[in-house]
């Protein structure tokens, strides 16, 4: 009941609806109301709102006042009509076709022909002076009517009329004549009452509930399940369902059905695509059974209907000021509008229309931007697989880090760098990664494992390189000592070539080809925006996300190398310089004297080792930055991170002593590798801990970013270092580093460097006024965040229950993947709040994968963030959503 006691309104005439009113009533009902309103040929008709559809899927019932309703609109129908429902002598049909606020092809249900009987099958044969069509149309409603109202397998009707088809020696349902189809639906009903007990209904208005019911429910189908799961619609909105006079495709060779686009939906060249199929209703184009025709056929074979229907797709594009699709069909030279939308398209298409409609003067650039998204640009960017030669697939996994690449699987990280440096293309495959494999994942085309999820630590590297990953490949069985990896029985040696889609997550046997991306080459300078109409079309959208946006967006780098491509795609900084890699390669052997140091003079004399390379990297990144802001963080990971493994030490250790050696080092390394053994190290002694605990550490590290910013400085250049502190979780952590890194900062004869701390502990978000007061600037580590709000190992879960927690809809995305903004979105709010208070000046950005994340950026531009900060190749992107956001002001879905 609605307020005051009066019935809801369930049912709305084509005529009261508008294509605003997709909530309400679906996507198809409230275009074909639009296109009712605009005056084109729509067969009369009315839709069921999803609310009706909720009511009944919440009670399993018709909400009062449905029936009464539906009543009425289809006297109005009739009467339009001048026919009635099922009349004996001249039978008016109806389609009763789902539509929910988003299209979901295929996904629900539709019957067609409601109406028909054993009597109104005669008036119909009688009316359209085609027996054959009619007895077609009755055989289609119960095959139809039978599968999805009543669950009789599909395949019975199926093999039935195969069995029609050859005894009649005929290859096309075209070749049943009206004696043949009038048998075929004595077997039809046959297998319907076997299969449900009872009769086909005779009763029309029997028919039509029934029907309108089985829409509804097709709602919660297995597979509409799936797909709203997968394409991040929400479960609870329900379908509309719409009730439409039949126009029949089926009367003859002057009758026909199509499907159309106003432009091309693959590459969005202008002019019109679509497909015929003469004397076919609508299923028939979609399911295959004949080939279908190029529209242009249409002009030679019915040019009135032809022109008529250009006109009205010009007119449907003007309107909607988009690429519509749309359906139609011919009745004996008649055409009717049977649908019509905003048509899907690729990413390509989607730039190079929303540049064209900008020129055409249709939208201005603004609204250009809502027509394109992030993820669109990302796709653009990954060189792609040309699977034409259909390769053989290997197994699936995580796609982690987008791209194509093959190349000899290699087991090992310097056994990787050796075969490339000899100029062949590498995958290197392991379980997992750890920093010891950089060299490795460095020199590799591609990474592949068998553990991990997006923000292990694999894919967080190879992201950040721009190199493509496949990770938390579980159907692998990789043997790293051997050197070779099995599936399904199938084994891949070392030198063995396969290539990995981290688009896809798919890995395959030999090497399949690949084509590059001129957009990433735009971006690098290669390409100009002249020599190709989509590099044209970003270059033009991105600008216009540039003037538009006002989050700023920095790059998460660590090397000279990679700041100056965040640089060359746009990054206004660098927002996260991890500074770990500086501690691998050559200067292991340093970090493990420090370690191992029994004294502070030993432990002093290692730092003093590291410090001049330290403070060569910074120069080199300053550099490449320069003018433009550098947060360095200081040291992260868990130092035994930087020791051999356990277990190679071991036998190490134990090989000596067999051979009667002296173990020397290797002895005292296992020694502290066990002593510093973590059972949880991600929540161990890491971040600020270190530095609060490894006198002359965190030290070392502020000393040589002050030099190698004095020495930019003394060149000419503009260094702009902003120091950052990891893990932070009390502020008594920062106020002692900080007092530290100040009076060192001053040593060094260098002013003005702003130091701040990450916020990635749940507890520093909570008490952000007060760590505000001892920090410059916040970043947010969401990995961290979301890892320690959650209680998820960020290493572990992704590949291990991720897959499962989907499935049941836990969560839509994964949240280390998308933020979650009901709960670490909510600590990210509650510190922005608080620290803002605290200090009104305070800059706050955002340094964890989701910073490059599409949704996730808006988020942070709701969240009132300065900046977000990403990998280099993900700056367009970030640029681009950003610009985004900040013209989305109407709250309007742009899915
Ligand atoms: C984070 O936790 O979000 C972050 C950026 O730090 P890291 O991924 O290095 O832990
Ligand atoms: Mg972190």
């Amino acid at each position: 009941m609605g307020a005051g006691g009066s019935v809801n309104k369930y049912v709305y005439e084509f005529t009261e609806g508008n294509k605003d009113l997709k909530d309400l009533l679906g996507g198809k009902g409230a275009n074909l109301a639009e296109m009712t309103n605009l005056g084109l040929p729509v067969p009369p008709g009315f839709t069921i709102t999803t609310e009706a559809c909720k009511a009944y899927l919440a009670t399993g019932e018709e909400p009062e006042g449905l029936p009464e309703q539906i009543a009425d609109s289809l006297a109005r129908l009739e009467s339009s009509m001048g026919k009635r429902l099922g009349d004996p002598s001249d039978p008016l049909l109806v389609s009763v076709r789902s539509g929910a606020k988003f299209s979901m092809p295929g996904m629900m249900e539709t019957v067609l022909n409601v109406g028909l009987n054993d009597r109104s099958v005669d008036g119909l044969a009688q009316q359209s002076g085609n027996e054959r069509f009619a007895w077609d149309s009755y055989r289609r409603l119960i095959q139809m009517f039978g599968k999805t109202v009543c669950d009789v397998p599909g395949e019975e009707f199926e093999h039935a009329l195969e069995e029609a088809k050859k005894a009649k020696q005929a290859t096309s349902d075209l070749d049943l004549d009206a004696s043949d189809l009038r048998q075929l639906v004595d077997v039809f009903k046959t297998l319907f009452a076997k299969h449900t007990g009872r009769e086909f209904p005779q009763e029309p208005r029997d028919q039509l509930d029934l029907a309108i019911r089985a829409v509804f429910e097709s709602w919660n189908a297995d597979r509409a399940v799936l797909y709203r799961r997968q394409e991040r619609i929400p479960a609870d909105l329900g379908t509309a369902v719409n009730v439409v006079a039949m126009v029949f495709g089926n009367l003859g060779s002057d009758s026909g059905t199509g499907v159309a686009f106003t432009r091309d939906p693959a590459t969005g060249a202008p002019g019109v695509y679509g497909d015929y199929l003469a004397n076919a209703q609508g299923e028939d184009v979609v399911a295959g059974i004949r080939n279908t025709v190029p529209l242009q056929d249409l002009e030679r074979l019915d040019k009135a209907s032809y022109d008529e229907l250009m006109s009205i797709m010009a007119r449907l594009e003007g309107h909607y000021r988009d690429l519509c699709d749309i359906e139609f069909t011919i009745e004996r030279g008649k055409l009717w509008m049977l649908q019509t939308r905003v048509g899907k398209r690729t990413a390509a298409a989607a730039f190079i229309i929303a540049s064209q409609l900008v020129d055409e003067g249709l939208i201005d650039l603004d609204e250009a931007l809502q027509r394109v998204n992030g993820a669109q640009l990302a796709q653009l960017t990954f060189p792609r697989f040309d699977l034409s030669g259909e390769p053989e697939a290997l197994a699936k996994g995580i796609a982690a880090s987008p791209g194509a690449a093959y190349g000899k699987a290699v087991f090992d990280s310097a056994r990787a760098a050796e075969v490339a440096a000899g100029g062949e293309p590498v995958i290197l495959v392991r379980r997992e990664t750890n920093p010891d494999d950089l060299p490795g994942m460095i020199a590799a085309q591609g990474i592949l494992t068998s553990r991990g999820g997006k923000t292990s630590h694999a894919a967080v590297v190879a992201r950040g390189m721009g190199k493509t990953c496949v990770c938390g490949a579980d159907d692998l069985e990789v043997d790293v000592v051997s050197g070779k990896f099995t599936v399904d029985g199938r084994t891949v040696d070392e030198g063995d070539v396969i290539s990995i889609d981290g688009t896809s997550g798919c890995v395959y046997l030999g090497e399949v080809p690949v084509r590059p991306s001129l957009v990433v080459r735009y971006f690098e300078g290669d390409v100009s925006p002249d020599d190709d109409a989509l590099v044209a079309a970003v270059h033009r959208l991105v600008t216009h996300a540039d003037a538009a946006r006002r989050l700023r967006v920095r790059a998460n780098a660590d090397t000279g190398e990679d700041a100056a491509r965040a640089r060359r795609f746009g990054a206004e900084g660098i927002g996260l310089c991890r500074t770990e890699h500086m501690f691998l390669g050559d200067r292991r052997e340093l970090v493990e004297r420090l370690i191992l140091a029994r004294t502070d003079e030993e432990r002093q004399a290692a730092l003093d080792g590291l410090m001049p390379l330290q403070r060569a990297d910074f120069v080199e990144i300053f550099q490449a930055m320069d003018g433009l802001p550098v947060t360095v963080r200081l040291i992260d990971p868990p130092l035994h991170e930087f020791l051999p493994a356990l277990e190679d030490l071991a036998v190490r250790v134990a090989v000596a002593h067999e051979r009667g050696e002296d173990a020397g080092k290797d002895e005292a390394l296992l020694a502290a590798v066990r002593r510093m053994h973590e059972q949880n190290p991600m929540l161990g002694l890491r971040g600020v801990r270190l530095g609060l605990v490894i006198p002359g550490l965190f030290a070392m590290q502020v000393r040589a970013i002050a030099e190698a910013a004095a020495e930019c400085a003394r060149q000419g250049g503009t260094p702009r270092p902003e120091i950052m502190v990891p893990l932070v979780g009390a502020v008594q952590e920062l106020e002692t580093v900080r007092a530290e890194a100040e009076r060192i900062v001053a040593e060094a004869g260098v002013s003005g460097i702003p130091i701040g701390t990450m916020i990635e502990v749940p507890r520093a978000a909570l008490t952000a006024d007060q760590i505000a007061e001892a920090a410059d600037f916040f970043s947010f580590g969401t990995n961290d965040l979301t890892q320690m709000g959650w209680g998820f190992s960020r290493d572990d879960v992704e590949g291990a229950f991720f897959p499962r927690y989907l499935e049941l809809g836990i969560f839509g995305v994964s949240p280390f993947e998308s933020i979650d903004r009901d709960g670490i979105g909510r600590l990210v709010r509650i510190a922005v709040d608080e620290g803002r208070t605290a200090r009104p000046d305070l800059k706050i950005g955002v340094c964890g994968e989701h910073g490059g994340d599409p949704e996730s950026v808006h988020f942070f531009e709701d969240a009132g963030l300065d900046y977000v900060s990403c990998s280099p190749f993900r700056v367009p992107v970030a640029r681009l959503e950003a610009g985004r956001a900040a013209v989305h002001s109407d709250g309007s879905d742009s899915r």
